[in-house]
This record gives structure tokens, sequence and C-alpha cells, in this order.
């Protein structure tokens, strides 16, 4: 490991969750963590770092087309999930990343497994596929919203009592599934004070060009608070395994939030540590008989080969 990546290894340390402790977000966790970065510059500078190291594993992930990787994104409303996506997925090559967001299910969605809609939008193998929202909504707002599962229209046995412990444990049979098969699950949880989020919605109401961003609906889950901390913590004790861990982004201030998220997927790839492919000596050899037709082509005047040449 390089200097640089044991840093990071350090960093992320205080993010995750043990696999198998119990959580307790408000006694656990702080959102307004910011560790020992002294300024928001020493942050940007970490920031554009961590960004460069990003795009290069990115190009590798793409080339060696054996594993992908799975960003899941949770947060309250106006956790930063969209700012947070903007900023670490800038300088990665767009054709290797795709983002999906999941808003209430639809009618044909509802036809099938809870976990049916997720698996759709999975990340090929070589890409890094980024979940707004994901899998988790179904052990948080459907838990927090009794009527949600009631539209799920299940079997008298797969509902009452056990179901959030079974539905726990089936998600981290999925994750071990995918893990397994060469998909690694990055699990971002972006963890948000209550008077920050009082902020963000004024300044939503304050600045014209955020108006399109407020929702009156998300003022009325506010009221649910207390229920999704409990249900958060309930998700991050039951959830976090050691294949797919999760860790907690402080994330009261943007930037910090934005580090700490990409330090936690650079960490991702930096273990997968994806290689160009390289050929054997035959495919060489085959290449250089071509180099060869290719070089007796040069027109008159121009180098046989310009790349060399130039
Ligand atoms: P937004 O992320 O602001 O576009 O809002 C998406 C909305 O969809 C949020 O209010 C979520 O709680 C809701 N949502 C996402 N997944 C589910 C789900 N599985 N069941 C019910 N509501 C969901
Ligand atoms: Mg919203």
């Amino acid at each position: 490991m390089t200097s640089r990546e044991q840093r990071i290894a350090d960093f992320i340390e205080a993010f995750r969750v043990e696999p198998g402790s119990k959580v307790k977000l408000g006694r656990d966790f702080d959102p307004a963590f910011r560790g020992t970065i002294k300024s928001k510059k020493e942050g940007r500078r970490l920031l554009a770092g961590g960004i460069e190291l990003l795009a290069e594993y990115q190009s590798r992930l793409y080339a060696q087309h054996t594993h992908g990787v799975l960003v899941v994104l949770q947060a309250l409303d106006a956790g930063g999930k969209d700012g947070t996506i903007r900023h670490v997925m800038t300088g990665v090559n767009p054709q290797g990343v795709a983002v999906h967001g999941f808003k209430v299910p639809s009618s044909a969605e509802l036809d099938h497994d809870y976990l049916w809609r997720y698996g759709l939008q999975l990340p090929r193998r070589g890409e890094i596929g980024i979940f707004n929202r994901s899998h988790y909504e179904e052990v948080l707002v459907v838990r927090v919203h009794p009527e949600l599962l009631e539209r799920q229209n299940l079997p008298g046995n797969a509902r009452g009592h056990g179901l959030w412990k079974r539905r726990f444990h089936e998600i981290n049979e999925w994750e071990r599934t995918l893990s397994r098969n060469g998909f690694k699950i990055v699990k971002l949880f972006l963890n948000l004070s209550k008077e920050e989020q009082r902020t963000r919605f004024l300044r939503r109401i304050d600045l014209p060009d955020h108006n399109w961003k407020f929702s009156s609906a998300d003022v009325r889950e506010r009221e649910y608070w207390d229920d999704y901390q409990r249900a958060f913590s309930k998700m991050l004790s039951n959830t976090s395994t050691e294949w797919a861990p999760w860790y907690v982004i402080p994330a009261d201030r943007k930037w910090y939030a934005r580090i700490a998220s990409g330090a936690v997927i650079a960490h991702a790839l930096m273990e997968l540590d994806p290689r160009f492919p390289t050929i054997d000596s035959d495919a060489r050899q085959a290449l250089l008989e071509i180099k060869k037709t290719l070089e007796a082509q040069s027109p008159k005047g121009a180098a046989a080969d310009p790349f060399l040449a130039g």
C-alpha cells in the first residue's frame, strides 16, 4: 500500500460501522464531525486528490471488466445525495458510470417482489453504479409508513412478526451473492442533523433558483424525524456486514461529506485493485506483425510510425 492509500484507509476508519455492532445514531455519530481537517480549503485539496485517484482506478476497472461497483447512497431529505454524486463523480469517464434514483414504486413495480426493481438497475462489470436511494428504502420509509407496506400485497407468511429482521437477512444475503460474484457494494449514509436540515429547507425557500427543489412533503416527513433515526439505527446495526459494511458520513458540512464519500469509494476501488489487461507473448507477436503491415502503408514523406516519431 502506498502512503496515500494508507492515509485514505486510516481516514475512513472512523465512519465504518463495525459488523455486528449495535448503532444508536444520536449517540455514536456526530453529523458535524470533521476530524483533523482544519479548513474548507484543505478539504478542497484533499477532494481534488481523491477525485484524481478515483478517475485513475475507474479507467482500470472499466478496462479489466471483471468487477463492478455499486455505490448505495442513503440520507434524509436535504442530506446532500445529489451534490455528493455531482462532486465525487466529476472526472470519471461517464461511459463507466450509471446513476439510478428510486422513487415511490409504480404499480408495475409493486407487482414484483420488493428487490426486483433494484436488481434491474445493478451495474455491469467494469461499471460504477450509483443508487440514489436504494433497496434500503424498503426498511426505512416503508417501516416508518406502514401503509406503504400494505400496498405491497404480501402473502400472509411474508408479513407480521419478524418482517424487518427477515428483510435485513434477505438484503444481506442478496448483497453477499453480488459481492461473491464480482460486485463490490459501497454503502454510504449521509448523516445530517435536524437543525442543519431546517437550515437547508429554508435555503431552498430563500433562494428562488432553489425553489424547485423544495417539497412540502419533505417538511411533513421531518415530523417523523425520530422514527427515521430509529429506523436508520436498526438498518445500520443489522446490515453492516464484512462483505458490505456501512459508512456513516458526517453530512452537516457539504464539503466534508464529499471528501469522506470520495475517500470511501476510492478505498473500495483500491481494495479491488483493478489492472489493465495484458496480453501473452503470442498475441504480442501478432500485434507486431500487424504493426509491420501498417508501417509499410506510410505515404511518401511520412514517418513509418508517426506515434513513435512524434
Ligand atoms: P426524492 O429522492 O426527493 O426524489 O424523493 C423520492 C421519494 O420516493 C422519497 O420520498 C422516498 O421516500 C420515496 N421512496 C423511495 N423508495 C421508496 C419505496 N421503496 N417505497 C416508498 N417510497 C419510496
Ligand atoms: Mg426529496
